[in-house]
C-alpha cells in the first residue's frame, strides 16, 4: 500500500505543477486518466467536429468562473473563435488568460455559462475525445529522457519514421537533427543533449503537427525573442494554425498583429476586442500596451 501511494503521491504534485503551467497536458492525461475534477457525464458522446479542414467554432458564453470560491477569477467572459481563425488573448499577468485556456480544456468546470464547441457543451463530450482535439504549445516544454525521435513522436504514439521526419521538416527542426551526432536518435533531456528554448519550443510544434488537433491553443513564451527568431517563429505560427481554431495566449503584441481577433483581458473581463488595427484606433488599453511595447523594443 505504502508502495503504492508513494508514487500516486508524487504523480499528484506533477498533476498539480503542469495543470498549472500548462505543460505536457497529453502526458499528463495519459499517465493519470484517475486524478480527475471533472467526470464524464453518463451520457457524455465524443466530440463531434463539423468541419476538419477548418477546424470547430469555439464559443464561451458568459463565462464565470473561480478556483477558490473567495476570489473571482472570471466575470461572464463571452467571445466567439469562429472556425478556422485566429484568437489572440493579452492583458497583463493575472489577468486570466491561461485560464481560458485550462477551461476549454476541461481541467475545470465554469460555475456559470457555458464552452460551446461547434454547438456542444463541453461538459457533455468525452474528455478524451475533447482533448485529443485540442494541441498546446506551452512555452516551457518538457523534454523525456529518451530520443529526439522519441519526444517529437510522442505527439502520435506509432507514428512511422516518414512521418516523425516530415513534422520535423515542418517544424524547421529537420537541418538541426541531421547535424546531431546520432540524427533522430541522439538522447535529449536532462541526461542527454539539452536544448535551447526556441529549440524546445519547435519540438512542440513538431508533436502537434504530428498529433493534427482541429483547435490549437498556443502559450507565447514570455522571454524575449531576438528578431529573427520571432520572425521564424511567427511564420511557424502561421503554419501551424492554417487549418484550425486557434487560441494564442500572447505576451508580445507584435505577435499577433495578424490575428483574426484579439481580446484584451483585465481583472477577468474582456475590456476590449477587434483587431490590431482597431483597437490601435479605439486608442485605448490596447494602444497604450502597444506603445510601451514598441518604445521598449527601441531602446533593445
Ligand atoms: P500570466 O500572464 O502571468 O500567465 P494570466 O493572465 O494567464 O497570467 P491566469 O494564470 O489565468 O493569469 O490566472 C488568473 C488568476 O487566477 C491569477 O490571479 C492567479 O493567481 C489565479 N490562479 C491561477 N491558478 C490558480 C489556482 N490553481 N488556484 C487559485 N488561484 C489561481
Amino acid at each position: 500500500m505504502i508502495q503504492l501511494y508513494i508514487p500516486l503521491n508524487f504523480l499528484g504534485v506533477i498533476y498539480r505543477e503542469i495543470k498549472q503551467s500548462l505543460t505536457d497536458l497529453d502526458r499528463m492525461f495519459t499517465l493519470l486518466e484517475s486524478d480527475r475534477e471533472v467526470a464524464d457525464a453518463p451520457s457524455a458522446l465524443p466530440l463531434r467536429i463539423e468541419d476538419h479542414s477548418r477546424g470547430p467554432e469555439v464559443r464561451f458564453e458568459n463565462v464565470s468562473f473561480h478556483y477558490e470560491s473567495n476570489r473571482q477569477i472570471l466575470h461572464e467572459v463571452s467571445f466567439v473563435i469562429p472556425a478556422g481563425t485566429i484568437t489572440a488573448v493579452v492583458g497583463r499577468s493575472g489577468a486570466g488568460k491561461s485560464t481560458l485556456a485550462r477551461l476549454l480544456f476541461r481541467f475545470y468546470d465554469v460555475q456559470k455559462g457555458q464552452i460551446l464547441i461547434d454547438g456542444q457543451d463541453i461538459r457533455e463530450v468525452q474528455q478524451a475525445s475533447l482533448r485529443q482535439s485540442i494541441g498546446i504549445v506551452p512555452q516551457d516544454t518538457v523534454l523525456f529522457n529518451d530520443t529526439i525521435g522519441y519526444n517529437i513522436a510522442y505527439g502520435r504514439p506509432g507514428a512511422t519514421e516518414q512521418e516523425i521526419a516530415a513534422a520535423a521538416r515542418a517544424a524547421q527542426m529537420s537541418q538541426f537533427i541531421d547535424h546531431l551526432p546520432e540524427g533522430y536518435a541522439t538522447q535529449v533531456g536532462e541526461r542527454g543533449l539539452k536544448l535551447s528554448g526556441g529549440e524546445k519550443q519547435r519540438v512542440a510544434i513538431a508533436r502537434t503537427l504530428l498529433k493534427q488537433p482541429s483547435m490549437l491553443v498556443f502559450d507565447e513564451a514570455t522571454s524575449a525573442l531576438d528578431s529573427k527568431t520571432e520572425r521564424a517563429l511567427q511564420e511557424e505560427l502561421t503554419g501551424l494554425a492554417r487549418n484550425r481554431t486557434t487560441l494564442i495566449i500572447a505576451h508580445r503584441l507584435s505577435t499577433i498583429v495578424h490575428a483574426d481577433q484579439i481580446l484584451v483581458m483585465d481583472h477577468g473581463r474582456v475590456v476590449e476586442r477587434g483587431t490590431h488595427q482597431e483597437l490601435i484606433n479605439l486608442d485605448g488599453v490596447y494602444a497604450q500596451m502597444w506603445q510601451m511595447q514598441k518604445r521598449q523594443g527601441d531602446d533593445v
